[in-house]
């Protein structure tokens, strides 16, 4: 009697594949994200270099603004937040869809920055909770790219622990590169 064989096709042979439904959901939600763009100071400059042809973040599926809270998953605060706005981000991000998700977009929304003062709120997370920050003065498209990534692997993972972009080696140099593009000083590496 000859020797009988069992073959297990995986989906992929048969034309589908399984999965978990929480791993489609979140699959989804990462290429479907619907941002509310909260946009204050001189980092504006960047996030529309961000928005535009060169760098595009339709490529991510996170290119389609809602300016009305409801319709958002994706807040993206964008610049320095003074404690007369705070209130205002505070009720933006209360009206927004569950789940969703916050991105600081530079060093102002991320701590503040340079202005240690009454005025100003030093950081975005003493208001509402933050996923990412992405450091710079202002970041670079290439950090923002690094960090709506680093979003997409967060909510892919089901993960809310905070997270902050790291900067980049330059692939041409083999340096390290700051998020604003310069060379680091030695204290800093
Ligand atoms: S981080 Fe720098 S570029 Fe961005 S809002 Fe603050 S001062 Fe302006």
């Amino acid at each position: 009697m000859g020797t009988v064989t069992t073959k297990v096709l995986d989906g992929s042979e048969q034309g589908f594949a399984t999965t978990k439904f929480g791993d489609l959901l979140r699959w989804a939600q990462k290429y479907s994200l619907f941002q509310y763009p909260f946009v204050t100071a001189c980092c504006g400059m960047e996030f529309m270099s961000f928005a535009g042809p060169r760098f595009d973040m339709a490529r991510f599926g996170a290119e389609a603004p809602r300016f009305s809270p409801r319709q958002s998953d994706l807040l993206w605060v964008v610049g320095t937040i003074s404690q007369r706005q705070a209130p205002v981000l505070r009720r933006v991000y209360e009206q927004m869809c569950d789940p969703k998700w916050v991105l600081a977009f530079g060093t102002c929304a991320s701590c503040g920055g340079f202005y240690d003062n009454y005025a100003t709120v030093p950081g975005i997370d003493k208001i509402i909770p933050v996923d990412v920050y992405i450091p710079g003065c202002p970041p670079r498209p290439e950090a923002v790219i690094d960090g709506l990534l680093l979003l997409q692997d967060k909510i892919a993972s089901g993960s809310r622990e905070p997270a902050v972009v790291k900067p980049r080696i330059d692939p041409q140099q083999g340096q390290l590169v700051t998020l604003t593009g310069r060379r680091p000083e030695a204290n800093e590496l």
